[in-house]
This record gives C-alpha cells, sequence and structure tokens, in this order.
C-alpha cells in the first residue's frame, strides 16, 4: 500500500484535533496549566464513543463471545485487575529487564528521541543530495513521507520531476551503518549513540519511599491475566481452550508521546490471552488473527485502509511463534491498532518457575498434563477510538436555512460506536413543540443516548450533531402537532422521512442493530 502523506492529509490530522477539542471529544490533560505531554482527557462525546468501543468488545469477546474454528462459541471469562502489582509480576514476564527503548538526544537542541522510532532519510540522483533529514515515525514508509512534506516547495517539486531517478537510503537511528549518523529531525544537529531506557512508571507503596516499596504502573493489562490463570481456572467452569480478557489502563513513559492519542503516556488496552493446547495453537492463532482483524472492518474501518501485517520470522519476540499487526492508515500514515501473537508457554512457564506454582493444565478427557500455549490479541482502545475518529471524519456540502450550499463536516460513526445515537429538536420554542419533543426525548432515553437542543435555527442544530456523528434526528413540527407525526433525517443520507412519533423508538432501534 503507498504510504507517501500529501500536506493535505497532515491538514486533515489538524482537522481532527481541532473538532475533537471543539466538540468535546479529546483534550489534553490538565490544560489550563499547560497541559502534560503524552496524557490526554475524553470529553463528553469522546467518553461516549470510547465506551462504545469497549462496551462492544466486551460484548463481542466476553458475552457473545465468536463461534471458534470448531464450530462452537468460544469460552471466555473477564477479568479486572489491580494496576499496581507485586513488581515480582515484572521481574518474572522480563519487563524489568527488557521493557527497554533505546533513546537518542540532540547534542545540539538537547531534544530525546525513540531511537527505534528515528529515521535518516536521503534522497539523491547520484552525488545529488536532494533531502538528507531525521524523521520521526513509526516506518520507513512514514519517514519517508513525513520528510517529503517537510520539503519546501522548491525541493517537492525537484522529488516529483526526479521521481523515477531518486535513490531513497533509509535508516533507522539505532541500525546506523558504521560510520553514518543520523540528524536530529529538530534541527538536524548530531545525536548521541542510543542506550537504554526502561518505559515502566515507577512508584512507592506505603509510607517508605526506598527500593522494598518500589512498585511499577502497569505496561500492559496481559500480565495480571496470567497471574489469575489458575484462580480463574479454579473458580469457574471454563477448560483449556478458554480466554480470558480484560480492558484496562496501560503506563509506558513513552520517550517521545505524539501523533495525538495514537502514542500516550496512559491508554488503555483491550487484551485477551487464549489458552490452549499447544498442538492446536497454530489453528487458534489464525481465528484469532483474521476474527479480530475482522471485527475493525464490521466497525467501519475500510478495508482499503485496514491492512493484516504478518511480521517475518526476524521481527518475531524470542518467544513467539508467530505474530500479525493490524494496522491502519491514519493521516499520518500506517500504523499498528493491534497486535496478535502466538505467545507459547513462555509467560505460564516464567511464572510457573518465579512463583514455584503449577500452572499446568490436566485434561480430564484426554488423562494428559500439559502447559497450554497463549494466543494474544492486544489493542489498544485509544488507537481503536482514533482510528474511528480518523475514518468518520467527512467533509460534504448541505443546504443551510436559507437553501445556499455550505460546506458540512460530518463524523459518518458506525451506529454502534455513535456517541449519540439521536437527537430530538422542537422547530420552534413555542406551540406547545418543547413540551411534545422532550415527551419523546423521555421515551427515547432508556433505551439510547439521545440528546435534546432547542437552541438556534434548526439546520444549525442538524450541523451541529452531523459534527457529533448522530445518526438520527428527530424534529417536532407544527404537523406534529395536529396529527403526531414528525420528521426524522438520516445523517449520512440527509433524507427525511415523516413518521408517527410513537414508531421513532422502533425505527432507530430498527437501524442501530
Ligand atoms: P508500539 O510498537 O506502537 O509502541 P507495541 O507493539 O509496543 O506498540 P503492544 O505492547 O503490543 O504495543 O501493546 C498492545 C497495544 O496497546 C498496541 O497495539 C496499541 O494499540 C496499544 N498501545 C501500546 N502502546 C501505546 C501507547 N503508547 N499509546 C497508546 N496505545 C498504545
Amino acid at each position: 500500500m503507498a504510504n507517501e502523506k500529501q500536506p493535505q492529509e497532515q491538514d486533515l490530522m489538524e482537522k481532527i484535533v481541532s473538532l475533537a477539542k471543539r466538540r468535546g471529544f479529546i483534550y489534553p490533560s490538565s490544560e489550563i496549566y499547560g497541559g502534560i505531554n503524552g496524557f490526554w482527557d475524553y470529553g463528553p462525546l469522546g467518553v461516549e464513543l470510547k465506551r462504545n468501543l469497549k462496551d462492544a468488545w466486551w460484548q463481542d469477546i466476553v458475552r457473545c463471545p465468536p463461534t471458534g474454528p470448531d464450530g462452537l462459541p468460544v469460552e471466555m471469562a473477564g477479568l479486572d485487575c489491580s494496576i499496581i502489582m507485586n513488581p515480582k509480576v515484572w521481574e518474572a514476564s522480563g519487563h524489568v529487564v527488557n521493557f527497554n527503548d533505546p533513546l537518542v538526544d540532540c547534542k545540539q537542541c538537547r531534544a530525546r528521541f525513540r531511537a527505534d522510532k528515528v529515521f535518516s532519510v536521503k534522497a539523491a540522483v547520484g552525488e545529488d543530495v536532494l533531502v538528507l533529514v531525521g524523521a520521526e515515525a513509526d516506518s520507513a514508509d512514514q519517514a519517508r513521507a513525513a520528510a517529503t512534506a517537510a520539503a519546501n516547495s522548491k525541493t517537492r517539486r525537484r522529488l516529483e520531476e526526479k521521481a523515477d531517478r531518486i535513490e531513497w537510503v533509509i535508516f533507522r537511528a539505532d541500525l546506523a551503518p558504521e560510520g553514518q549518523s543520523t540528524p536530529c529531525p529538530l534541527c538536524g544537529g548530531q545525536l548521541t549513540d542510543a542506550r537504554k531506557f526502561n518505559m515502566m512508571f515507577k512508584t512507592f507503596v506505603g509510607a517508605m519511599e526506598d527500593s522494598s516499596a518500589m512498585a511499577y504502573l502497569r505496561p500492559e493489562t496481559a500480565q495480571g491475566i496470567f497471574a489469575n490463570y489458575k484462580n480463574v481456572l479454579d473458580t469457574t467452569r471454563v477448560g483449556v481452550p478458554f480466554g480470558i480478557a480484560q480492558i484496562g489502563k496501560a503506563f509506558r513513559n513513552e520517550i517521545n508521546p505524539r501523533n495525538f492519542t495514537f502514542r500516550s503516556r496512559e491508554f488503555e488496552q483491550m487484551e485477551i490471552e487464549f489458552f490452549c493446547h499447544p498442538s492446536e495453537a497454530d489453528k487458534w492463532y489464525t481465528f484469532w488473527r483474521d476474527t479480530r482483524y475482522q471485527w475493525y472492518i464490521k466497525h467501519g474501518l475500510k478495508s482499503s485502509k485496514l491492512r493484516l501485517r504478518d511480521h517475518e520470522p526476524s521481527e518475531l519476540a524470542h518467544y513467539a511463534r508467530a505474530c500479525a499487526d493490524v494496522e491502519y492508515e491514519f493521516p499520518f500514515g500506517i500504523a499498528e491498532l493491534e497486535g496478535v501473537a502466538n505467545r507459547t508457554d513462555f509467560d505460564l512457564k516464567s511464572h510457573q518457575a518465579a512463583a514455584g506454582r503449577d500452572m499446568t493444565y490436566y485434561n480430564d478427557e484426554t488423562k494428559e498434563r500439559f502447559l497450554p500455549y497463549v494466543i494474544e490479541p492486544s489493542g489498544g482502545c485509544d488507537r481503536a477510538t482514533l482510528a474511528f475518529l480518523c475514518e468518520a471524519y467527512s467533509e460534504d456540502e448541505a443546504p443551510d436555512e436559507k437553501g445556499v450550499m455550505q460546506k458540512r463536516i460530518v463524523l459518518r460513526f458506525h451506529p454502534r460506536l455513535a456517541p449519540i445515537k439521536v437527537a430530538v429538536f422542537p422547530l420552534v420554542k413555542k406551540d406547545g413543540m418543547p413540551e411534545k419533543a422532550r415527551a419523546l426525548l423521555d421515551k427515547l432515553r432508556p433505551h439510547m443516548a439521545a440528546f435534546y437542543d432547542e437552541k438556534g435555527a434548526v439546520g444549525r442544530r442538524y450541523r451541529r450533531q452531523d459534527e457529533a456523528g448522530t445518526p438520527f434526528c428527530v424534529t417536532v413540527d407544527g404537523q406534529t402537532m395536529q396529527d403526531g407525526s414528525v420528521t426524522i433525517r438520516e445523517r449520512d443520507s440527509m433524507q427525511q422521512v415523516r413518521i408517527p412519533m410513537d414508531g421513532v423508538l422502533a425505527h432507530v432501534q430498527e437501524r442501530l442493530a
């Protein structure tokens, strides 16, 4: 897939960030004090969007799990673990020693970067160097697009003219060939050699601030699941193969948070650890990889922007047998939404050794005792929310009160994710219309997120709801007062139909399903 980001796509990201702030989806954390890098707050519309996303995941994974490859519903149990755990968990999992990112500093401007996320980008035709810059990015493709977008118009023209003769040399700062360095993405200065930085946030438990009281804020929810694997087996009726699912906060002291909420320091994960017999691990891996990919498509991420990328064997962690990323083409480039991995018995084996607890499973029917393999689909709620926001954003034209076509911003959310499902308006603030509209609102509210608005011209109210992504708007007008009918307008087509007020709930429910 081509990954050239044109300037207009960078503008698109700015428009989305500004809409998110203006309409109360996402605000910078502690903004009144200048914010804090890598932390975000979800406003009234954002919290509904993210909650709908998490509810949809929980419903489709835990309460009504998919049918597995053997034709039976998958067995799944939910969990909600503490954020702070015994630090021994993180020693056993390998995070204390291995959860490091390579860090580089600019010797000139002192900016700090993750070395595996900084690229040297050079474009040359023979001796003629058109571009030689450092770019912060998640992939070489993204880095090339960022360097192209940041070039001045003269350089961009030259890049286009000589496109077929240009040789691009792109490498990661921590993998720089001998004798070559990466320019600082901010000032072009020289970067230091990479050194290790552990990304876990530390804190102290209790009154003492010494090493015996030190603990970590969890960098992933998965380890809480492994630590409770035996508890779940012993206290429920599940048996291998089965999964444990959890949604919760995770914290990573990212060296350079960026791309809005995409790379934050505090975020939420939706994780499944699926325990199965080692001989069935390949089958379950394929099942979960494909199921999770389809889930995003079902909720509106166009398959042309979504891709499933199988990792090369060289990319795999030493314990993993297979891994694939569900990736989405954000305005800032293609990046990971969710990873699905076959983690073998690495985690259970590590905890078994460190905690001295038997983690094996005994199959009563086959009389076999074994250590299950684990398939892990691990997604980010914030990244998914951002992807759905980016996908939903569109601009078209709609007539204003005087029938003149005006630009319209509309968020075309899947109805299941839309923060508000239906808005109810009285056409005017008199003649009994507000009372009728409020009565309708009261009927709708127990069933769905419904919103009432009586302020301003009705056309403007429609546009405000389009910007919030509300799929339906109902207007109570003069005719309602005579025959009890209302108009219901659909967000995407902007078509209006007249239906009896009593039928609104059923009409909307049918279309939300
Ligand atoms: P990356 O390579 O982008 O740092 P990762 O491969 O380290 O991500 P995992 O450890 O696999 O990520 O975490 C699972 C999921 O958690 C990711 O797919 C992503 O959706 C989410 N996630 C991880 N780090 C962050 C972050 N800093 N901000 C927001 N979401 C994150």
